[in-house]
């Protein structure tokens, strides 16, 4: 396993090979427009999940960017630090016979990646990256919610003031070192205990009863039945 990651493509050699490729109607590769077919790569200056087009704006502040952005070698940015957030989500995995070339890989964030369908018929992959790219608005709410359940749900065990969760938000960057990794990302929990970790201790006596009032609801928005 570890040897086959070593020689798995750049991000750069796999944006390089789908620039221009298309998803047919039917879920088929074609390398011409042809009616409902849409773009692998919709903008090869702004690297983005193909799926959900989740970016990371910070790739901006990069010096190189502006360097290269208008010539020849502007792939290169494929290969910057803020772009390693795309993993590189095999459509066909090793066990299925899928190889490490660049056509069996979509660059993928990490939410989109858990979510991929790993089948023998490719064609359920892509119907998956349409169907995400159609519903970006409706999967991006689930998942925000998804992730603040857990973050609550975190907190609640952990006895913190959730009425504090934004400068759990602001402190994450901090907590990053604490965080073990599941294989190639970081779990839901990882991510929820990181946000909680810079949140503030709970002390029921200094809240007053309408920041009491106001705790117990946001837990109910979780349908957590908080009983302090
Ligand atoms: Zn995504």
């Amino acid at each position: 396993m570890g040897n086959n990651k070593n020689h798995s493509p750049s991000r750069k050699q796999i944006a390089e090979y789908w620039i221009g490729k298309y998803i047919s109607k039917e879920f088929k590769i074609i390398d011409f427009y042809e009616e409902g077919a849409e773009l692998v790569i919709t903008d090869p200056g702004e690297p983005e999940c193909w799926a959900c087009g989740m970016f990371n704006h910070k790739i901006y502040d990069n010096p190189k960017y502006d360097r290269l952005i208008n010539t020849k070698s502007c792939m290169r940015i494929w290969n910057f630090p803020e772009v390693r957030y795309l993993q590189k989500a095999h459509i066909k995995s090793r066990m299925l016979d899928g190889e490490n070339i660049p056509s069996n890989y979509f660059l993928l964030c990490k939410e989109c990646h858990q979510e991929s369908p790993d089948f023998v018929d490719d064609r359920y992959f892509y119907a998956y990256i349409c169907y995400v790219r159609k519903n970006a608005y409706e999967i991006s709410e689930r998942r925000t919610r998804r992730m603040m359940r857990a973050i609550y749900e975190t907190a609640y065990q952990m006895n913190k003031n959730i009425l504090t969760v934004d400068k759990g938000f602001e402190q994450l960057p901090l907590a990053v070192e604490k965080m073990g990794l599941h294989i190639t990302s970081f779990s839901l929990y990882t991510c929820a205990a990181g946000v909680v970790e810079g949140m503030d201790e709970l002390n029921l006596k200094q809240l007053s009863k309408e920041d009491y009032e106001k705790m117990k609801s946001e837990f109910y928005k979780y349908n957590i039945y908080v009983d302090f």
